[in-house]
């Protein structure tokens, strides 16, 4: 590499580094439930979004067992060669009946469903309205995308409807298609579906809604893997329902569901399905697994336990808001003191990531608490212990 080059590489990284948004990669070294050993310390864990505690679930780990043993661990060939197994045939089907949809598909990731979608399905002459907040898979997708593309500030349904009226009369024979998450994956909150369905609804638009942090955790009892979509009983009026299989199911991979015709369309067009190598079998099976736990009692009795561990938290933290999610950031703005307070709850022996740009906003660093089921009461009461002396002290 010429010295120019390497030197341009070094500059950047000074100045996130003045800037205090220089990274680092944490090596885990063991996991046991919410505990985890980095560095030879044992930390307990506020900042996954394994929020039922299914990753570590023994049946996730006999099925993805069972099918490396029936189809090998690697998938060898993309889905549309000989990539697509029983298991990603069986998945698709599950997840199309959880989300109430005619199909679905599976990709290798969240991000490659999102991006991989949104950057083909629009054309020039379309419109695409995201939300302000929405993730970087979505941002990316609608950034390749050959359509108009328009912010709208989180969650403004008056700013999404001049957009609307906008979008119709410069693009009278395009198609809207208005892009947002049901829980927000860095604050936590949710979306006003109902509203921006009845919104879609009189544009005549299409929904695309990630539920990345929704499934599992919100949801009709027993049925959580319908997200917010299923709580409100609006699934059908969703275009595009996307998810991850990564966070609550506790496996990883991402799907995109909706209609025969849109799954169809989507297996000829995504390029980050159609050119990648397929998901292993064994990570679809355990996805199943996860599933099969979600859709069941003892899953009910997981997102309970999930719910009433955010309710106590809430409480502990003497906060009044109505809690949307098992996300519970703590504003600190300053890049620098989140990642000082960060510090300070590691030394106490807490994860607690400092979040910063470019993940959110310059200036709106936060400390991200994620709960999950498996967390126990003195653990909560120990953190918000903890946070209360760093943070209001
Ligand atoms: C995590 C996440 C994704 C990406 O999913 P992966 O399976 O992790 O790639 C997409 N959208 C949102 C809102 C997320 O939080």
């Amino acid at each position: 590499m010429p010295s120019s080059f390497t030197e341009r590489l070094a500059r950047e990284l000074a100045e996130l580094k003045a800037q205090d948004l220089r990274r680092q990669l944490r090596c885990v070294e063991k996991v046991s439930g919410t505990e985890i050993v980095v560095d030879g310390r044992t930390l307990l864990n506020f900042s996954s979004n394994d929020y039922l505690g299914l990753a570590s679930h023994p049946a996730l780990q006999e099925a993805a067992l069972r099918a490396a043993r029936d189809f090998g661990f690697g998938a060898t060939a993309s889905r549309l060669i000989c990539g697509t197994t029983l298991e990603h045939v069986r998945l698709e089907e599950e997840l199309a009946a959880a989300k109430q949809t005619e199909a679905a598909l599976f990709f290798s990731t969240g991000y490659a469903a999102s991006s991989g979608v949104l950057s083909i399905l629009m054309d020039r002459g379309d419109v695409i309205l995201l939300d302000k907040l929405a993730h970087a898979s979505l941002v990316d997708g609608a950034r390749q995308s050959k359509a108009t593309l328009r912010i709208f500030r989180h969650n403004d349904l008056n700013q999404l409807e001049e957009q609307l009226q906008w979008a119709r009369k410069k693009f009278p024979q395009g198609t809207i298609l208005i892009v947002t998450e049901s829980i927000f994956s860095m604050d936590g909150d949710a979306a006003p579906l109902p509203e921006i369905i009845a919104l879609k609804e009189r544009y005549g638009a299409l929904l695309f809604l990630d539920e990345a942090h929704a499934i599992g955790v919100r949801g009709a009892p027993m049925k959580r893997m319908g997200g917010l979509a299923g709580e409100f009983s609006l699934a059908d009026k969703i275009d595009l329902q996307m998810g991850t299989l990564g966070k609550a199911v506790g496996a990883a991979g991402g799907y995109l569901c909706g209609s025969r015709l849109m799954i169809d369309y989507l297996l000829h067009r995504a390029r980050s399905f159609m050119f990648s190598t397929a998901p292993p079998a064994p990570v679809a099976a355990a996805a199943r697994a996860g599933i099969a736990i979600i859709n069941s009692e003892e899953g009910e009795e997981l997102a309970k336990q999930l719910w009433n561990n955010i309710t106590f938290f809430q409480k502990a933290m003497r906060q009044t808001s109505q809690p949307s999610s098992a996300i519970l950031p703590l504003l600190v703005g300053q890049e620098k003191t989140a990642l000082a307070v960060a510090q300070q709850l590691w030394d106490l022996g807490f994860y607690v990531p400092a979040i910063r740009y470019p993940t959110v906003a310059r200036g709106g660093a936060r400390l991200r608490i994620t709960l999950s089921s498996a967390h126990t009461r003195d653990a909560i009461e120990q953190l918000v212990a903890a946070t209360e002396k760093l943070i209001f002290s």
